[in-house]
Order: C-alpha cells, then sequence, then structure tokens
C-alpha cells in the first residue's frame, strides 16, 4: 500500500519517517513515496501536506499541477488527504492571515472551515500544550505549535471538530480529510499518523 507526502517545502522527512513508522505498527506493507508532481500519486492512498509555509507550498503545488490533481482525487474519495499547520491553511475554503487580514494565496479549497493564519503569533511564540483528544485515545497528545493558525469557522456540518486548545479549534476531520493546527511529526506519539491511516483505508 502506498503513502505520500507532499515534498516541495516544510517538514516532509519527517512526517515520512513517521508515516513509515505507524506503517509498521499496524503490520501495513507498502512505501511512502515524496509526491512533487502529479505522476507521483499513482495508486497513493493518501498523502500529507506538512507544515512550513503555506504560501510555497501552495504556489508550488499549482505550478507543478498537483493543486488540481489532488483536488479530482479527493472529491472522487480515491485519496485521503491530512494536512497539518501550513497544510491546514491549504486545505481549507477560506482564510485570512491573523496580522494582514484579507490574503490571496493558491489553495485547495477543500474542507469547510475558516482558517486564520498566524493565530498563535510569531516563531518565538511557539508553544507545546497538552491536547485532549478522543477519538485517538484517552491520553492527551502532546502538540507543538509553530506559527500556527485555528480553525474560526466550521461551515458545514460534515466537519467533525477533534480537539480544541483554549476554546480554539485545532483539529478537524471532514470525509477523507484530517487537518492540524499543530506539529505531530516533531513527537513521536504516532497515534494521529495512524488515525490518518485508517481514514485512508476507511477503517476510520
Ligand atoms: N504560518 C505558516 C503558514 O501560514 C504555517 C507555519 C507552519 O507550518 N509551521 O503558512
Amino acid at each position: 500500500m502506498k503513502f505520500g507526502v507532499i515534498a516541495l517545502q516544510g517538514d516532509v522527512r519527517e512526517h515520512i519517517e513517521m508515516l513509515e513508522i505507524a506503517m509498521d505498527e499496524f503490520g501495513i506493507e507498502g512505501e511512502v513515496v515524496k509526491v512533487k508532481k502529479p505522476e507521483d500519486l499513482e495508486n497513493v492512498k493518501g498523502i500529507i501536506i506538512p507544515g512550513g509555509e503555506s504560501t510555497v507550498i501552495g504556489r508550488l503545488c499549482e505550478k507543478f499541477g498537483l493543486l488540481n490533481k489532488i483536488r479530482d482525487l479527493v472529491v472522487r474519495n480515491e485519496l485521503a488527504v491530512m494536512g497539518t499547520c501550513a497544510g491546514l491553511v491549504l486545505l481549507a475554503k477560506k482564510i485570512v492571515d491573523a496580522r494582514v487580514g484579507e490574503v490571496s494565496q493558491p489553495l485547495l479549497g477543500l474542507m469547510d472551515i475558516s482558517v486564520v493564519r498566524n493565530a498563535f503569533g510569531r516563531q518565538r511564540e511557539s508553544f507545546e500544550v497538552d491536547l485532549e483528544i478522543p477519538e485517538i485515545g484517552s491520553s492527551p497528545f502532546r502538540a507543538i505549535f509553530i506559527r500556527a493558525p485555528l480553525v474560526k469557522d466550521i461551515l458545514n456540518d460534515s466537519v467533525k471538530v477533534l480537539a480544541k486548545f483554549s476554546g480554539k479549534i485545532v483539529a478537524v476531520r471532514q470525509k477523507n480529510m484530517l487537518a492540524l493546527s499543530f506539529h505531530p511529526e516533531l513527537t513521536n506519539d504516532t497515534r494521529l499518523h495512524k488515525y490518518f491511516l485508517n481514514i485512508a483505508t476507511g477503517k476510520a
């Protein structure tokens, strides 16, 4: 079974390693590929859009024809997607920036959420917190926030809120899409990568 990580910018290697460990823990045979162009998505069941800089990842995805290809596959339910941090921004239908307000940048625009970019401040205001995410178990998940976005509004009932931090939505799922404000790939807790594998294989 094949999974992929968009490998144009951002923390790619960490996600590849986490997916490999999660697959191993589940006993899933297969491989994790770097996705840089539409052909790389062949037979891929699920992809991760990593954290990084959403403007850069979005522009490069658009340039290489990945935005349209990913949209088609996800809408046809042939591909699951998990976006972390910048990846969550790219999945959103609506975005604003906490400082500059309205912004225009290429997006996948697949999830019925409105998102505020850079909602928790700058790089030096990065922080870690224990989050309750009942969907993946009762013990808290150590979440690392780095220039993180938050989900301001849910625009459709099919979006499920998975976690909040001080009243702000930081993890959501809609059908075959999972979006997180924080960076699970920077911990060694594979539960969210495993949850994503379950979504991608129709088990969750
Ligand atoms: N602030 C970045 C953006 O909006 C995301 C930061 C991150 O992925 N760590 O693109």
